[in-house]
């Protein structure tokens, strides 16, 4: 049987004086005519990376609301998260496809964990491509609607893996991504458009006084007086932590005494992670103005809060990336972001508008030496990205999007 995830319990009604109240009115219609809708979502993992971090606090809000929503994980061991490791870059571009051993070990999971689905829902959502094959593999659950949930950046897909997953696409009713430049050219079900969203309500998000975020920082040894420069990801290259370091040479150079903080968290059992991570350090080269935290330094929520409250600015240097939470994050606390012009990184950030977008290591770094010489002018830059943060991406208009194609697919 397929865990379930314990969530907890939030409350719609805790973010009335947060979002709009327009929001929260059309909510509560759309949810008066799914009250009760038994809705399962599936996914890989309820620790790490952008999908966990979103279905804690989604999950709660729609059985909040009166749905009876559960989370449930599928089942994996490493030569299944290596395949689908592999698969997850090949569709964000790397030219390395799977081979057919691959394929079967792909399959055969998904065969089993299609036998653990158990339970009577109504609609059944399965997030990106680790559980796809679970819909083509199940004998009960045939009234349901099955939606595909894909966080991934689809803009440039390794054609061969992406032919392999389009049969197992096909037996859903509705396929969501991110953004629209996502939606695969052919076949696939009808596409919906329904970027993500962080929760303002949550102890990474909430408001952290100035004195506590220096405080926390400061027991990780930084110096809360020097300016500090931090990015917060995987060590995975799409990330490009290389290249920040690069931008905080360039940086130093004029500003003698700033430090950079990469931190990032992993799974123990991710070998190309940690391969990544030492790489990472490599590059480093023993700077002792240069942090390079993972779990193993106990970096939680609240620190993470921490270390981009205290930043003079965030830096989300990535080469693919599928939304960027981090840069929404950051926007959400008004700090001077940089991000990379990719992906759904434009989405929230309009270059001199809402933050700075780049392409390379040299342009990082001038536009950070730019927000260190008018921190006026990047601060009202950055209340911009809080405004345009709380009207777009946070999980009440997420909620709501959730809640018209539940109205759309079972005709409330
Ligand atoms: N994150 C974290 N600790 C870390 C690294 C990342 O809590 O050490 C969180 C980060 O704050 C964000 C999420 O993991 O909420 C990453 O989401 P994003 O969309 O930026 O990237 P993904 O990992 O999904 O590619």
């Amino acid at each position: 049987m397929l865990r379930q995830v314990n969530v907890g319990v939030k409350a719609l009604a805790d973010y009335h004086s947060i979002v709009a109240r327009d929001l929260l009115v059309e909510i509560r219609e759309l949810a008066a005519s799914l009250e009760g809708l038994r809705v399962c979502h599936v996914n890989a993992t309820s620790f790490g990376g952008g999908v966990a971090e979103i279905l804690y606090s989604l999950v709660p809000l729609m059985n909040d609301v009166g749905l009876k929503a559960d989370w449930r994980v599928m089942f994996g061991r490493e030569e299944f998260f290596n395949v689908t490791k592999a698969m997850h870059n090949a569709l964000q571009g790397a030219p390395r496809g799977i081979t057919p051993d691959e394929q079967r070990i792909f399959e055969r999971y998904n065969l089993v964990n299609a036998g653990g689905l158990d339970g009577d829902y109504d609609v059944v959502i399965i997030h990106d491509p680790q559980p796809i094959g679970i819909r083509g593999n199940t004998s009960g659950l045939d009234t349901a609607k099955w939606v595909w949930r894909c966080h991934i950046d689809l803009s440039d897909p390794n054609p061969q893996v992406l032919e392999y997953l389009r049969p197992m696409m096909a037996g859903y009713d509705a396929a969501v991504f991110h953004m629209a430049q996502y939606v695969p050219q052919g076949t696939i079900p009808p596409a919906v458009i329904m970027p993500p969203a962080i929760d303002p309500l949550t102890p990474k998000n909430m408001a952290l006084s100035a004195e506590d975020a220096a405080y926390i920082v400061h027991q990780f040894g930084l110096d809360i007086d020097r300016p500090l420069m931090l990015q917060v990801s995987r060590f995975d290259p799409w990330k490009d932590p290389l290249g920040v370091i690069d931008a905080y040479r360039i940086v130093a150079e004029r500003v003698p005494g700033v430090q950079l903080a990469l931190v990032g968290s992993m799974a123990t059992d991710d070998p190309e992670g940690w391969e990544f991570y030492n790489r990472t350090v490599d590059h480093a080269d023993g700077d002792p103005n240069i942090y390079i935290l993972s779990n193993l330094n106990n970096v939680g929520g609240i620190e993470v809060n921490a270390f981009q409250t205290q930043a003079v600015a965030v830096i989300q240097k990535s080469l693919r990336e599928g939304f960027g939470l981090t840069v929404t994050e950051s926007l959400w606390k008004a700090r001077p972001t940089i991000g990379g012009n990719t992906g759904g990184i434009p989405l929230q950030i309009s270059d001199g508008v809402t933050g700075y977008l780049v392409d390379s290591s040299a342009a990082c770094a001038q536009r950070m030496l730019d927000i260190i010489d008018d921190p006026g002018g990047a601060h009202e830059m950055a209340r911009r990205g809080k405004e345009h943060v709380r009207a777009e991406f946070l999980t009440p208009r997420l909620l709501r999007d959730w809640l018209r194609l539940f109205s759309d697919l079972v005709g409330a």
